[in-house]
């Protein structure tokens, strides 16, 4: 096995989830909590709650999920009008308490919470521009950045201040910010990451994913569009759009992994999307196999759009264990190896003298791939043929997913038939971005930049790249040593 690719997890991982809700009279902070748990697939590091209670903000945040950050106790007392959440997976910035989310500063016009899902792809400058200015900063995040310069422009309304900064901010946020008297949902001029806003009774609520307004009994309103910036006051909602919106480049892989299949984003349901791309990709390779296996839960909607347009036999003989946490341990190699048997386990009665389809959504490094294959073939198959329902990942993305390094990426280093052979299936076979697009019913409108290497949104040199990401472990090093709590 090669060691580059079994330190990491073998799937992209996204950003983060945010939620906002103005409702005086409701239990913000449980709603909101509510919210973060459906949100939790987007973020499982840190979890945190700000609220606003007309007397200034309180915050609780830490690392761990939703269900281990909050207890009813730390609720209760989060009592307010107005309410801001966040989970967080870390991209930029590690893994510290200090920068957990919603940050909550002062500033001329009084508290402020912000909370940002995606990356600035000049944060490295911003950063240095405040800091020249007499900016102190205490996180290593993206979001940071944000909230001092929404201080800078603390003489203008919060609106006027948020537009100002998104004259200076490049790259991909969706951000929730909440003033003590409002809560304000943007959606950068491509809308890059998911926003939409919900009413629950004669309430407003904003979250990053719809499949939060259905937990919370909301209804949905829209989608932000992008650039759009609304407020949420006890006057109700009003949207601006300071900006002629970009081409939009809204991020590709929400459909292909991250988003949860009940969520729907810009009018597209992420699951149909999903079963399309299967059936799609039945299209590019119809295989004649005795059966389709998913891995689950990824593959599962692309398997079964695959099974239905061939008419093969569907069925979920690869056994996922939901027990294991974030926190399993793996201490040594014996650990790593284990990890995939202990997480999948093939039902040998199902797959055993099978010609077998094993269908994912994508494949970034390859190490599970290529144990999925081998623990199926163990058990006796025939024949394993490996069918990715996205194109091959071949280039970083910048905006927020952490899959910063090329070298980390196997469709980047090594042929279709070097990574089959890498993998050990008999053959491997992945949708065409045409296919992808076919499957989403149109071909604009998308970042797409891990698959293509069309880039729609500036992104930093490698200058600026390799001088932040010092900065920031540095940084990091610095604060963990102060706080002893770096995971
Ligand atoms: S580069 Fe890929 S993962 Fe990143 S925003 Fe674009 S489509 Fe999404």
């Amino acid at each position: 096995m090669h060691n580059e690719f079994i330190d990491k997890p073998d799937k992209m991982e996204e950003a983060c989830g945010v939620f906002g809700i103005y409702a005086p009279g409701k239990d913000v902070s449980m709603l909101t909590y509510y919210a973060l748990y459906s949100l939790q697939h987007r973020g499982q590091e840190s979890a945190g709650i700000a609220v606003a209670n007309g007397e200034g903000i309180k915050l609780h945040k830490d690392m761990g999920l939703v269900s281990e950050v909050f207890t009813e106790d730390t609720l209760q007392k989060l009592k307010g009008h107005a309410a801001i959440g966040h989970v967080r997976y870390s991209t930029m910035g590690s893994s510290l308490v200090l920068n957990a989310q919603p940050l909550v500063c002062h500033y001329l016009q009084g508290s402020l919470a912000v909370a940002h899902n995606g990356n600035l792809t000049n944060a490295g400058e911003l950063r240095q521009k405040l800091a020249a200015n007499g900016s102190v900063f205490q996180s290593s995040i993206d979001s940071e950045v944000i909230v001092n310069l929404i201080a800078r422009y603390g003489q203008s309304t919060i609106e006027e201040a948020l537009m100002k900064c998104m004259i200076d901010l490049r790259g991909s946020y969706s951000l929730v910010v909440m003033t003590e008297d409002k809560v304000i949902g943007i959606r950068d001029p491509y809308g890059n990451r998911p926003l939409c806003l919900g009413k629950l009774g004669k309430h407003f609520v904003i979250a990053s994913e719809t499949c939060a307004l259905d937990t919370l009994g909301a209804e949905f309103v829209r989608d932000f569009a992008p650039g759009e910036i609304i407020t949420l006051d006890k006057d109700g909602m009003h949207s601006r759009r300071y900006f002629t919106p970009n081409e939009p480049a809204v991020c590709i892989f929400e459909y292909i992994y991250f988003a949860r299949p009940d969520s729907n984003i810009d009018g597209i349901n992420v699951m149909q999307a999903r079963r399309a791309m299967g059936r799609e990709l039945a299209h590019e390779h119809p295989l004649e196999a005795d059966i389709v296996i998913p891995v689950p839960d990824s593959g599962i909607a692309g398997a079964l759009g695959y099974a239905e347009e061939l008419g093969l036999v569907y069925d979920t003989a690869l056994m996922k264990n939901r027990y294991i946490g974030r926190t399993f341990i793996q201490p040594d190699q014996m650990g790593r190896d284990l990890g995939v048997s202990l997480k999948l386990n093939p039902i040998t009665k199902i797959i055993k003298g099978k010609k077998v389809v094993v269908v994912d959504d994508s494949i970034v490094r390859g190490t599970t791939s290529r144990k999925i294959v081998e623990m199926i073939r163990s058990r006796g198959a025939k024949e394993v043929h490996m069918l990715v329902s996205s194109p091959p990942v071949m280039h970083p993305c910048y905006y927020g997913i952490d899959i910063s390094e090329r070298g980390q990426l196997i469709a980047a280093q090594k042929s279709i038939e070097e990574v089959r052979a890498y993998i050990a299936a008999d053959s491997l076979h992945y949708l065409s971005i045409e296919g992808l697009y076919r499957a989403l019913g149109k071909d604009t409108g998308f970042c797409s930049a891990c698959l293509s290497g069309n880039y729609p949104i500036q992104i930093p040199s490698e200058d600026e790249l390799g001088k932040h990401i010092l900065e920031t472990s540095q940084h990091n090093r610095k604060e963990a040593r102060k706080c002893g709590n770096a995971r």
